[in-house]
């Protein structure tokens, strides 16, 4: 089945678009986990409607079951990747959707891992994007920083690449599903903690706070889920580093793909969310009807 509309998060900006694009007549699928920033929100008094302060957390369980009412199809799931096809395949750790039209409403991107020399050898050795890079890697050893089934799935790309992979998970456990254990089998795993990277010019090795070092030749970052940012190096999207840049009618750069929300880097609060999510939502029914 091809959605009108998939939404990647189901968050304000998310929910909102979705509230719309149903309302819209969209056929529209949201996909997400539960772990909005405002879970984060002990009272929220600052949006408009309550007398009264709200729990961030009740805000969003009556917004998820608004859309619901509305006709939304709400699927708790983490998306590893979006590829542009006629339409948009939108892959997640256990399956894959197509839709005409993608709202990404991720969320303010994850923080950068705290880990020197990082940032100094990005371009260099250190890689955001397996699709774009892993062919640099041809039977290099590489590795991949991160703990959970989005890493997996970055691993499981590199292994068309060299099968020479290790998964660092700096001392965070591994938090996978089933379907990773086929792939995690062909990894190896080092969870010691990484106090630096190091050598050169170019990445050549990786220390570990125990005084420990391992060669590697590369390394590529998928620490916790994928995010706005991961996204748009994968697709090629135009972010200012940190955000997705996005045009009055919450457009990117890629035709049907639009972004709202925390993901954009506005005003990082639920109205502009919740309005951003709504202009979208509309934009993406035009661009439906237009087509
Ligand atoms: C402590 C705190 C207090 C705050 N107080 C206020 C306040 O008083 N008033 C106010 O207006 N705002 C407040 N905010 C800000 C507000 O919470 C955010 O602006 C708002 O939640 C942004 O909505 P969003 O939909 O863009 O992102 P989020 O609410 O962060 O939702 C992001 C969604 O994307 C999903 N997601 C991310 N990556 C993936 C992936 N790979 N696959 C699937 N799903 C994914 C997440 O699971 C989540 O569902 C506060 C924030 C914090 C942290």
């Amino acid at each position: 089945m091809v959605y009108d509309v998939i939404v990647i998060g189901k968050g304000p900006a998310g929910i909102s678009g979705a509230i719309y694009s149903t309302r819209a007549n969209l056929k529209t699928l949201v996909l997400g986990k539960l772990d909005s920033m405002l879970l984060k929100a002990d009272k929220i008094e600052n949006y408009y409607g309550f007398e009264n302060p709200i729990g961030g957390r009740e805000l969003l369980e009556t917004g998820l079951k608004q859309a619901e009412r509305l006709g939304a199809e709400i699927v708790e799931e983490e998306v590893v990747n979006i590829e542009k096809t006629e339409n948009f395949n939108i892959i997640t750790v256990d399956g894959q959707y197509e839709a005409k039209t993608v709202l990404l409403a991720t969320g303010a991107p994850v923080v950068r891992v705290p880990i020197k020399n990082l940032d100094k050898y990005e371009g260099a050795g250190v890689s955001y994007c397996t699709t774009c890079d892993g062919f640099f890697y041809r039977n290099k050893k590489v590795g991949v920083l991160g703990y959970n089934d989005f890493a997996i799935h970055e691993a499981a790309d590199l292994l068309n690449f060299t099968q020479d992979i290790t998964l660092f998970t700096n001392e965070m456990e591994l938090n996978v599903s089933d379907n990773a254990k086929p792939v995690i089998e062909k990894l190896k795993v080092n969870n010691k903690k990484i106090k630096e990277l190091g050598k050169g010019d170019i990445l050549e090795e990786i220390v570990f706070d125990d005084g420990t070092a391992e060669d590697i030749e590369g390394l590529f970052i998928a620490f916790g889920s994928a995010s706005s940012t991961s996204f748009a190096l994968k697709m090629g999207i135009v972010t200012d580093g940190k955000s997705i840049i996005v045009n009055e009618k919450m457009e990117t750069n890629i035709p049907g793909l639009y972004a709202a929300g925390d993901c954009t880097g506005v005003f990082k609060q639920v109205a502009v969310a919740v309005g951003q999510g709504a202009i979208a939502a509309r934009e993406m029914a035009a661009y439906i009807r237009k087509k």
